[in-house]
């Protein structure tokens, strides 16, 4: 079973001498093997160091560097992507290849050793180490959804603090009668503390292996019988087409994470399944679920539309976590919807960044993480994300959020997706520029969706410039890659 091949897994990493605290770094899919590492590294007194492979070469070769990463546990699908970086990658010693049914040749080279073989090579299991619970047990670097990415270590009191929190939602609860299917990948902040949870609770976890198509999730969604599931909003975009042709009915609860959830996405989702589509606010800095959507006695009463808005937006926050809305000179704002700088402050919060100089402007001198994002707390002190401090828009001395802006356009029934910036205006300052992918075989009027806009936001809101394109660029967790849009208008490969 599991646990015993993840002790099995920790004496290999014994027999590799492996140091105390040493980063172990995977280039894996959601699988059985990746939760075994996730038990084993931790469990003794290593630190598990988890890596996105859909990341550019210099970016991962400036990660891997970052975290000076010992040894690479690679699954083998994944070897033609990881192995031609492995000689700029001078701290790691072995690459331990995983089989994921991927056909991948092997090179003939003395670093590279099988999981399996290594695993029935062990004479015993590790008997687990004692490790202060405020070792580091993970390390997971930020997305690059705006600059470098950032390390993040987390404790084991974070981990099992931040379990035992997601649990103690009753939403959230996972319990021994959930199916829990994590899509959110696990090289993603713990993929979300999913894994942890539902071990911790007992349930069942179907881990999906390889990338799919939306097809072939949907089909895992129903083969299993999936109680719980958690992805970015993209995915679940990409499964409204399917949701008439497979049978969700076994979903209790699903969770849309790390970036906006448009209205249009909630709506269709709770219209095709009938369960709604639950927001959740977090960041690799805060381990990283800090608040979920749920309904409260204070909305007893409201009606379905009224309820889904409320699951809509991400709620408060966990317990043993507070966050709040500070004004510009950094004093908290009432709960009345002012909008402001989101700073969060809790037990499972990182303190720092890896390796880096304590990085005093991203803490407060009370010690409270200042987030980047902007977001206005309502009167139950419900939180609303309204955008990124560094993607807002300042036009003529006010303020326009490119979420919300995003969230209206998309609410037009010939918008598949859309995405704003701000572009430099001589008169204005700053102008938001919209990129809109239609809706397959529907052409869109532009003007017809400004007068849509103009009974929706103010008029000064609406973008005199509107491009089409037939995507979006996404970063490698699936996020709206504003870098990439702002690149394609500075480039002249649009005319912004
Ligand atoms: P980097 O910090 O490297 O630029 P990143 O901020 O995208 O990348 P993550 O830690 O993966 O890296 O993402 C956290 C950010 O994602 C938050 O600061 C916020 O901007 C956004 N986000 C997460 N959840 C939500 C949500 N529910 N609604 C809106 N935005 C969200
Ligand atoms: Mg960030």
């Amino acid at each position: 079973d599991v646990v015993t091949r993840a002790r099995r897994l920790a004496a290999v990493l014994d027999a590799l001498h492996v140091p105390h605290q040493a980063r172990v770094g995977t280039f894996g899919w959601n699988s059985q093997r990746h939760v075994e590492l996730y038990l084993a590294v931790p469990s003794g007194g290593r630190i598990l160091h988890t890596l996105n492979h859909r990341l550019f070469d210099d970016e991962l070769t400036y990660i891997v560097a970052d975290a000076a990463d010992d040894v690479l546990f690679v699954d083998r699908s994944l070897m033609p992507r990881v192995w031609p970086l492995v000689d700029r990658l001078p701290t790691v010693r072995r690459v331990v290849v995983m089989d994921d049914g991927g056909a991948a040749e092997l090179p003939a080279d003395p670093r590279i050793a099988d999981y399996e073989e290594l695993l029935a090579g062990v004479r015993a299991p590790a008997s687990p180490t004692a490790v202060d619970e405020s070792d580091a047990a993970s390390l997971c670097y930020t997305s690059g959804t705006t600059g470098r990415p950032k390390g993040v270590l987390y404790s084991h009191r974070s981990i099992v603090l931040h379990a035992l929190m997601l649990l103690g939602v009753d939403n959230f609860a996972i319990s021994e009668r959930d199916v829990v299917l994590p899509i959110v990948p696990m090289f993603h902040v713990n993929a979300w503390g999913l894994p942890y949870a539902a071990m911790l609770a007992g349930a069942d976890l179907v881990l999906p292996g390889p990338a799919m198509s939306p097809e072939a999730l949907a089909a895992q969604l129903s083969r299993h019988r999936v109680t719980f599931s958690g992805a970015v909003a993209t995915v679940w975009r990409s499964l409204l087409p399917l949701l008439g042709t497979v049978d969700l009915s076994s979903l209790r609860m699903v969770v849309s994470g790390g970036g906006a959830l448009p209205d249009s996405l909630s709506k269709a989702w709770q219209d095709g399944t009938g369960i709604p589509l639950t927001n959740a606010w977090g960041m690799t800095e805060t381990s990283p679920v800090v608040t979920c959507a749920r309904l409260s006695s204070a909305h007893e009463g409201l009606d379905a539309d009224a309820r889904r808005e409320v699951l809509r937006k991400p709620g408060p926050p966990l317990p043993l976590t507070e966050i709040r809305i500070v004004d510009e000179a950094g004093a908290p704002v009432e709960p009345d919807g002012t909008p402001g700088e989101l700073q969060a402050y809790g037990p499972t919060i990182a303190a720092a960044y890896f390796g880096a100089d304590p990085s005093p402007s991203s803490f407060t001198a009370d010690g409270w993480l200042r987030t980047g994002d902007v977001g206005a707390l309502d009167r139950h002190r419900y939180l609303e994300i309204i955008d990124r401090t560094k993607d807002m828009v300042k036009s003529g001395g006010e303020w326009i959020s490119s979420v919300l802006l995003e969230n209206e356009i998309m609410a037009h029934p010939a918008v598949h997706e859309a995405a704003v910036i701000a572009i430099d205006d001589e008169r204005w300052g700053e102008r938001p520029l919209a990129f809109v992918v239609p809706v397959a075989d529907r052409p869109l009027d532009e003007n017809d969706l400004r007068a849509h806009l103009a009974g929706r936001v103010a008029s000064w809101w609406i973008p005199e410039k509107i491009l089409i394109l037939d995507e979006i660029p996404k970063t490698a967790t699936g996020k709206f890659s504003k870098v990439s849009l702002r690149a394609l208008v500075r480039d002249g490969e649009v005319a912004g």
